[in-house]
């Protein structure tokens, strides 16, 4: 999955030759920054990349998020539907620009059942966010088709899969915007960083001028300070130093993907050997980002007594039905409505009572997977020894 693990002298030319000019702002200073524009070029390149018209780089995967649902129109009051699996920045995001998360269920692809989904549509939808979770697709066609019935639009959070497609057709193209994170665990990574890819003219400048405090970015005679603003802004602005990131590690994705799908065909092998075992449903394997294994035991027991055996052998798997970052009943102050906010706003009314409520059981066909699923993380580089050791273990289990 990481990026990091090859970084090497294209990174270190890219940053040196922003030190180089001293500017580390993506906008002004003409003259100075020498024609060098890192993070305009990485939006170029990174859109160009997915087949999307435009990109907008921010500060972070969440960021990116929060910025498509503000160019969107979604405020407070509002509700977005997003799935029970996925990392807390989806629904951080929505509580950012005051609206409401609704959990759908998973389904076997681990994303966002498309069946739950519709039963969850109420006249306060206002966006859909479909995750494509551990680097595979979400079923998005058939969610957008929904989400087209009912007129509300969809943003894809891509976070996870850089990189990936559907059919021929990058993830992240499909709704009215997809959402990319750069973090320091992500396939591609500029330390900190993220991106909003788009086909609309309208939703990318409303993105651009509300990430960068409201300026228009129309050229007049008094230069920045010049510039007028049609509504609010606030401040998501990437760095130099993270578009010069983006531009090498974007460079090596294609080849990143192309290892970790390697790799994860032979340890795919070594698990397909547990008796009982089964795998994540991927809708197209050309455009699996291969940044993880998921794989199913046949009961939770089965799955707890699989991962202690590769445990002992020093490879043990990810239970994410027990993960805390990443699964609605272990989100402990989601459900108990911990919000730092003194008026206990939008978990309580203004007069204490009960407004919200998230109640760990609502999904069930969630928890019968979840609680069967162990996961690896496919390395890009996965040295001979480590490959070596996690195949004996996974051998062991085998026997079970
Ligand atoms: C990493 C991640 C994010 C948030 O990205 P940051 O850049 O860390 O803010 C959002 N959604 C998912 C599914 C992620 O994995």
């Amino acid at each position: 999955m990481p990026g990091f693990e090859v970084f090497g002298d294209e990174e270190k030319q890219e940053i040196l030759a922003v030190l180089d000019t001293g500017v580390l702002f993506r906008y002004e200073f003409g003259e100075q920054r020498r024609g060098i524009y890192k993070v305009r070029t990485f939006e170029e390149r990174f859109a160009a990349y997915c087949g999307a018209a435009y990109g907008q780089a921010v500060t972070s995967g969440t960021a990116a998020l929060k910025v498509a649902l503000a160019a969107l129109g979604v405020g407070a009051g509002d509700e977005v539907i997003t799935q029970g699996f996925t990392f807390v920045a989806t629904w951080e995001a929505i509580f950012e620009v005051g609206a409401v998360p609704v959990f759908a269920e998973i389904d076997a692809t681990l994303n966002m059942d498309p069946a739950d989904l519709e039963q969850k549509i109420t006249p306060r939808t206002r966006a859909i966010i479909p995750v494509h979770m551990l680097g595979a697709q979400a079923r998005i066609e058939e969610i957008k088709a929904i989400a087209d019935r009912h007129r509300i639009p969809v943003i894809e959070d891509t976070a996870q899969a850089s990189g990936g497609a559907l059919h021929g057709r990058r993830l992240g193209t499909f709704g009215a915007c997809g959402t990319f994170s750069f973090d320091a665990v992500k396939t591609m990574t500029t330390g900190e960083g993220g991106m909003v890819v788009t086909d609309s003219e309208e939703l990318w400048n409303r993105m651009s001028e509300y990430h960068d405090h409201g300026h228009d970015h129309v050229p007049n005679p008094g230069g920045r300070g010049g510039e007028g603003r049609r509504f609010i802004g606030t401040n998501y602005r990437m760095m130099e130093l993270q578009g010069a990131m983006g531009l090498a590690q974007l460079a090596k994705l294609d080849g990143m993907i192309s290892s970790q799908k390697q790799h994860k065909s032979d340890l795919k092998e070594l698990a397909a050997r547990i008796p009982g075992v089964s795998f994540r449903t991927i809708l197209d394997e050309a455009g699996d980002t291969a940044t993880f294994l998921a794989f199913l035991l046949d009961s939770p027991e089965r799955a707890r007594a699989v991962n202690g055996v590769l445990r002992e052998g020093g490879a043990g798997a990810i239970a994410f039905g027990e993960n805390t970052w990443h699964y609605y009943p272990k989100w402990e102050h989601l459900l108990g409505g911990k919000t730092m906010a003194q008026s206990g706003w939008p978990f309580k009314e203004g007069d204490g009572r009960r407004r919200v409520f998230y109640d760990a059981q609502a999904l069930p066909m969630s928890a019968a997977i979840m609680d069967r699923l162990l996961v690896y993380q496919i390395p890009v580089k996965l040295p001979e020894a480590r490959l070596k050791q996690t195949a004996e273990a996974l051998t062991k289990a085998a026997l079970l």
